[in-house]
């Protein structure tokens, strides 16, 4: 993976006077923290955060940022509706891999009939849709790229708790494509769209529809979360990450639990540990932060994790008629 470079970043912490700095690497850029921290500890005090993160959700704990004058966080780019309680510079990943796609990979929305193609991407492969974009338009289809909500930093950008950039365009195309690898996102845009979905998935250059892996993904969850439906004692977590708070709908969720009769404790904290839940002998947890935790962590959790939606869906007045994915579009404020 090429170095990012950081000289920018020095121009900007010196415009702002920083002298204590922490510095966040995703795991992925973890083998090179003796280059980044070299560079910037030539000119600043650096403190490197040793702990996972998953995004710009996460400047970590609050006991290391409340200490440093301006966090560097490399590889993810700004959530920009989230009010960072300090300066945080984000120095994106892009992948720059050259990629050379089959002629005939496109052929199959051809042959499909789909003439207008709304792109979306993971946002380190926004080059590679631009460059989709272009190969699409020469073939005769017509594109467009969606416009997202306030938590999404680019047209066409979608993270695993928003689809935004999917909702606004799902109506005028004849089918979504998104750019990236693994299924997640894919399956994320087809359960918040009524539109057809395609992945085009960088790791092996193929273009797969995303609907039997969305059918399958929604039968293994009503199968995990209907486990819930006679639960008496529910723990929902408020994960105190700044770009996945969300208090107020955990209290909301609070009331409902209680309006049914049944016991619900709310609880804070920074990572969802499956022996806490355990240990407090709840018989389900509704998680309000990461969407993506109750599903791809589900195994690790001895009862049921529900997402927001999934609540709602098995325990609102007025539910869903259809499986619905859990979406932050936005949080409430954490102070400095
Ligand atoms: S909430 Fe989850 S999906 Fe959204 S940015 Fe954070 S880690 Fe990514």
């Amino acid at each position: 993976m090429k170095l990012l470079d950081l000289n920018e970043t020095i121009v900007k912490l010196n415009e702002m006077g920083a002298k204590k700095i922490l510095l966040q690497l995703p795991d992925g850029l973890k083998p090179h923290v003796f280059d980044y921290f070299n560079k910037l500890s030539a000119s600043f005090n650096i403190i490197v955060s040793s702990e996972s993160f998953y995004g710009a959700c996460d400047i970590g704990s609050r006991d290391v940022y409340s200490h440093v004058d301006a966090i560097v966080q490399l590889g993810h780019s700004e959530i920009p509706n989230i009010k960072y309680p300090k300066p945080v510079i984000f120095l994106e990943y892009r992948d720059s891999h050259k990629i050379v796609f089959p002629e005939d990979i496109f052929n199959s929305l051809k042959a499909g009939g789909y003439r207008k193609i709304g792109l979306l991407c993971s946002v380190q492969y926004i080059d590679h849709m631009k460059e989709v974009d272009s190969i699409l338009k020469k073939m005769g289809f017509s594109t467009v790229t969606g416009i997202p909500d306030r938590r999404m930093k680019y047209p066409g950008q979608v993270l695993g708790c928003n689809f935004s950039a999917a909702h606004a365009i799902q109506n005028s195309v004849d089918c979504l494509l998104i750019v990236t690898t693994g299924k997640f996102h894919g399956i994320g845009v087809q359960l918040s769209t009524s539109t057809d979905v395609f992945i085009l998935d960088l790791n092996d250059l193929s273009l797969k529809n995303i609907k039997d892996e969305t059918d399958r993904f929604i039968r293994k969850r009503y199968v995990g979360i209907s486990r819930a439906l006679d639960a008496e004692k529910f723990c929902v977590v408020v994960d105190t990450k700044v770009g996945q708070y969300r208090e107020k709908v955990a209290e909301v969720i609070v009331d409902r639990i209680r309006e049914m009769g049944r016991e619900a404790v709310i609880l804070k904290a920074n990572e969802a540990n499956p022996t806490d839940y355990s240990n407090m002998r709840c018989d389900a947890v509704v998680f309000t932060g990461c969407p993506r935790v109750p599903i791809d962590d589900a195994d690790k959790f001895a009862m049921p994790i529900l997402t927001v939606t999934e609540f709602q869906m098995l325990f609102s007045k007025n539910p869903p008629k259809r499986y619905v994915m859990d979406e932050i579009v936005a949080v409430d404020e954490i102070k400095a």
